[in-house]
């Protein structure tokens, strides 16, 4: 909140000295690796799994005996990781096998995870199984990735071939290159790259909106606009098909391997069109609005759930909110979230009176001021509104004239430090 504000005061001054912002992208193009290059590629994707579980466990035997001697909490840093790394490499010479920063990664990426988990955002960090059809290993870039026209240069990889879009490899060709992941996806495999790289600034529209995530329809607008659910019956009922197959076979056969790369295949079509869809709704929104306004979802509840579909969706309504969030940053937008305990279904947006008795009806009748409600769509009101006023007392201004002038936006320049 404290990033966007302090970007906001200056918006129209940003404007006349850059078109352009800098950005990380992540870029995904797949990889077409010959034999010996699909067994390298698998080597370091098992010696990262190896690194991960084998310091897992290392961390937890260690918590253990402080546990014994009263400690509630064994902070990882990543200078004990790195000694831990080096005792395991002696242990394990084939891990001299991979390149050293994909290792690095590895306990930068547990130390992320702990952080999470004490910070109450994430799970407890699990052992990683080989049976997970997803693995993947990072690489980060000291000038030693290149990207040629059909082919990807590795650090002690060597060469593999990838397909993209033309406008995709113009990007990776012209971009600061951050770090590739190398993913091994149900059979197929790919690269990740996360490029640094300019996004054209918008223009400002002075609309603000309130949006709400709903089961039925994914998104309902404060200014009435419901957008569906994709429909992907399609590829659900063609992954169920591959999945039953697949459970009927010996692993790691031919014909295993066979099913499992065109489960792959519609997995991955099914999640491409989702995403497809959502960046067309996060382009939308951060185009047609300056200030957004959502509800904060509940990260744990993503983890603790157990109906697996509930847990998909949580998943995806959670992939659409961080599209959203970091598409306004890009675009110097302003982004609210508003807490979860507001009870924007209950409240009457017209007068403010509160329905404690409102079930689950989809339309409803103020029973003080008599407006008839669509549920969703007073939802999304409250939502918009709430947001407003989060964003005026954090500003301590009245913003409730938002809307037409140009006047309102500049005057911040004033009031924030
Ligand atoms: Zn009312």
């Amino acid at each position: 909140m404290e990033k966007i504000l302090k970007k906001t005061p200056v918006l129209d001054v940003i404007h006349m000295f850059s078109e352009y912002n800098l950005v990380n992208k992540g870029i995904v193009v797949k990889l077409y690796p010959d034999e010996s290059m699909e067994d390298k590629i698998n080597q370091n994707i098992n010696n990262a799994r190896l690194t991960w579980n084998k310091l897992l466990q290392e961390y937890q035997e260690t918590f253990e005996l402080f546990k014994q001697q009263g400690y509630t909490k064994l902070q990882c840093n990543i200078k004990t990781f790195n000694t831990m790394l080096n005792m395991l490499k002696t242990q394990y010479p084939f891990l001299y096998e991979s390149e050293s920063s994909s290792l690095q990664q590895v306990y930068r990426d547990l130390i992320t995870a702990f952080n999470r988990f004490f910070n109450n955002t994430s799970a407890y960090p699990r052992f990683k199984s080989k049976k997970n059809p997803k693995q993947s290993f990072r690489i980060q870039n000291n000038n030693n990735i290149k990207i040629q026209d059909n082919i990807i240069v590795l650090p002690k990889l060597g060469k593999v071939h990838y397909r993209t879009s033309p406008q995709y490899k113009r990007l990776l060709k012209e971009s600061k290159i951050n770090n590739v992941t190398i993913k091994k996806e149900h059979g197929h495999f790919y690269a990740v790259f996360n490029i640094e790289t300019e996004v054209e600034t918008m223009d400002y529209t002075y609309k603000s909106v309130g949006i709400d995530l709903g089961m039925r329809t994914l998104a309902i607008l404060s200014n009435g606009l419901k957008i569906t659910n994709l429909d992907t019956t399609h590829e659900e009922k063609m992954i169920k098909k591959y999945q039953k197959s697949l459970s009927r076979k010996k692993y790691n056969s031919n014909r295993y391997n066979k099913t499992l790369k065109k489960l792959g295949k519609w997995i991955k079509r099914k999640n491409n069109r989702i995403k497809d869809a959502y960046h067309k709704l996060s382009n939308y929104l951060v185009k047609t609005y300056d200030l957004i306004c959502m509800e904060t979802l509940d990260i744990r509840k993503i983890f603790e759930e157990t109906d697996l579909s509930a847990k998909l969706q949580n998943i995806s309504w959670y992939k659409l909110v961080e599209m959203i969030k970091y598409k306004c940053e890009w675009y110097d937008k302003i982004f609210v979230q508003i807490s979860r305990w507001y009870p924007s279904s209950k409240n009457c947006n017209v007068c403010g009176y509160y329905n404690k008795d409102l079930g689950d009806e989809k339309r409803w009748i103020c029973p003080h001021c008599k407006t008839q409600h669509d549920r969703d769509i007073n939802a999304a009101k409250n939502i918009e509104q709430e947001g407003f006023r989060l964003l005026s007392e954090k500003n301590k201004m009245n913003l409730r004239d938002w809307g037409d002038s140009t006047v309102k936006l500049l005057s911040w320049e004033s009031t924030c430090p």
